[in-house]
């Protein structure tokens, strides 16, 4: 029975008597009752009193309604969980932190304490999911989170933000060092290892701290604030915390006005190349030409990749701006086709993040596309981009190869190489890092580094070319050591297409002739 209909003859008159409490004696009145039945189930009752008054207006009956509404009640709950925890972890959302927070923030502002926001995010998280899947990730998310639970106080909050961030409000906060103290111990409890699904896991976290009031007064700043110092915590090279200070929000705002900017940059068509050409040190003829990339940014100038690429690798950006470096490089190479300009090959630029998403297949399409041959093309990988992951790489490296794309890694010396792997990599040449060709002069390491450089790309039969040369001496020094190629300010700067197209037609080669010359 989902109603029961009740009445009292001759009204209910005392409150004291009633099992409702009758704010109205005119009028319906309603009142949600939780009780427990016999077998111990939560039965929800709504019960409605309906007063039945004469013709004179007094009450003659009171008719109470009771309905069960347990089922209503359970939607209800249902959707107030699913709109303030986490599906996966039971954990508060964002809403529910919010929420919490901002209460916390004004009691603690009545009691003029302090409260401790901590922005906690897994390090290589998504090397978990993608290597053993999304089922072992979660189940490492829900460790995680029952062991966070578990280990802070019960007027502390943990929640869920999504993914593998998690942000903690410690209340009472009695100094910095106590925030520091809960940092360190969170830490510990995240890099405890966890065996999940038969695979021993073990994970660390960054963590990024924001104090109230000092750091910010509101939910939204304190949050902003944290999650800044998680991203420094990052960079100081994870597993560690972090507070906040003024001086990073300050950082963080201009990298985002870089950012926004940065995304702009190819709508408004800002990059532009220059090329710089490539020697052979045997006949002094150009060998190729690299091609480097520039940004003309409407306030600040011309900007140099070193400033941009970095940003451009962490937000994705690197893939279209690749992908409009290929495309510009290959249709001016196209011209100077035409044009029987011989620039040898084209040298670019490949970043980390693009040589993991690069695939050969798109590759081909391009140059098809573009009309360029794949043989006057080679592309510049650096150290970490190939051994990041060498099996893969290698694989890919020769599709590459099979299609005619040359290959060369750039600041070879500053990485970390294998050299046992180096062997398998099909590649064509090895750059020596600009840092030992500036100081073969003065520094017996950095001389003894280039030399054996030179000696392995020999061993490996790879061409070998220095880049950053800048003197007579440095070529010398060079040139005893058998290096082949060079590219430097000594032997031309990066130039824009129009004046390379001039040197490549004048046929005149005073830079040939300087290098044959002695
Ligand atoms: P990198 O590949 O090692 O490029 C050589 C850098 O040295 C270039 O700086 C070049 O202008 C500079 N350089 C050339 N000769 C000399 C010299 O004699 N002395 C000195 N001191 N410097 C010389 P740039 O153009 O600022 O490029 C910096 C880095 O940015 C490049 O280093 C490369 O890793 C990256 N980069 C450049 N263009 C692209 C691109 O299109 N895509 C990607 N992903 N990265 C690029
Ligand atoms: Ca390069």
């Amino acid at each position: 029975c989902s109603e029961i209909i009740f009445c009292t003859s001759g009204g209910c008159d005392s409150s004291d008597s009633c099992p409702l409490t009758q704010t109205e004696t005119e009028g319906e009145h309603r009142e949600v009752q939780h009780i427990h039945n016999h077998g111990g189930r939560e039965v929800f009752l709504e019960i409605t009193t309906s007063p039945i008054t004469d013709d004179n207006g007094v009450i003659r009956q009171v008719v109470h309604v009771a309905r069960d509404i347990t089922e209503r009640k359970r939607a209800e709950q249902e959707i107030q969980q699913l709109a303030y925890y986490d599906t996966l972890t039971s954990l508060p959302n964002r809403t529910l932190l919010k929420d919490r927070l901002g209460q916390a923030l004004a009691q603690a502002s009545r009691s003029s304490e302090q409260i401790g926001v901590m922005f906690l995010d897994l390090d290589r998280f998504k090397g978990v999911n993608d290597t053993l899947g999304h089922a072992v990730g979660d189940q490492l998310l829900k460790t995680v989170s029952s062991r966070l639970s578990a280990a802070l106080r019960r007027s502390d909050t943990v929640a869920r933000l999504g993914g593998d961030e998690f942000v903690i409000v410690v209340s009472l906060v009695p100094h910095a060092e106590y925030l520091a103290d809960v940092a360190a111990k969170i830490l510990a409890i995240v890099a405890q290892p966890a065996r999940i699904a038969n695979h021993d896991l073990f994970l660390t976290g960054s963590i990024g701290m924001a104090l109230f009031p000092s750091d910010g007064d509101t939910v939204d700043t304190l949050l902003k604030h944290a999650d800044i110092a998680m991203y420094q915590a990052k960079e100081k090279g994870r597993n560690t915390y972090q507070f906040f200070s003024h001086e990073m929000n300050t950082k963080a705002l201009e990298r985002m006005a870089l950012e926004t900017s940065l995304r702009q940059a190819l709508e408004r068509n800002e990059f532009f190349l220059l090329y710089q050409p490539q020697y052979a040190l045997g006949n002094g003829q150009i060998v190729g030409v690299e091609a480097l990339l520039r940004w003309q940014h409407p306030e600040l100038g011309v900007v140099r990749p070193g400033q941009f690429i970095p940003l451009a690798e962490e937000t994705g950006l690197i893939l279209p701006i690749g992908e409009w470096v290929l495309r510009r490089a290959t249709s001016d190479g196209c011209r100077w086709l035409q044009q029987n300009l011989p620039f040898q090959r084209i040298a670019v630029n490949i970043s980390p993040h693009q040589c993991r998403q690069q695939d050969p297949g798109y590759l081909g399409r391009l140059l098809k596309e573009v009309g360029f041959p794949p043989t006057s093309l080679e592309l510049e990988l650096t150290e970490t981009s190939i051994m990041e992951n060498p099996r893969e790489i290698a694989s890919k490296l020769r599709l590459f190869q099979e299609m005619g794309v040359a290959l060369a890694i750039d600041d070879f010396g500053t990485g970390y190489s294998s050299l046992n792997y180096l062997k398998h990599f099909p590649l064509d040449r090895l750059k020596i890092a600009q840092t030992f060709v500036r100081d073969s002069g003065k520094s017996l390491g950095d001389a003894a580094i280039a030399e054996a450089i030179i000696g392995l790309a020999h061993a490996l039969r790879l061409r070998v070319i220095a880049e950053g040369v800048e003197t007579m001496e440095q070529l010398t020094f060079l040139r005893e050591r058998g290096c082949n190629e060079v590219q430097g300010y000594l032997t031309g700067r990066p130039m824009p297409a129009e004046e390379l197209e001039q040197l490549l037609s004048s046929g005149r080669n005073e830079v040939g002739q300087m290098l044959t010359s002695y």
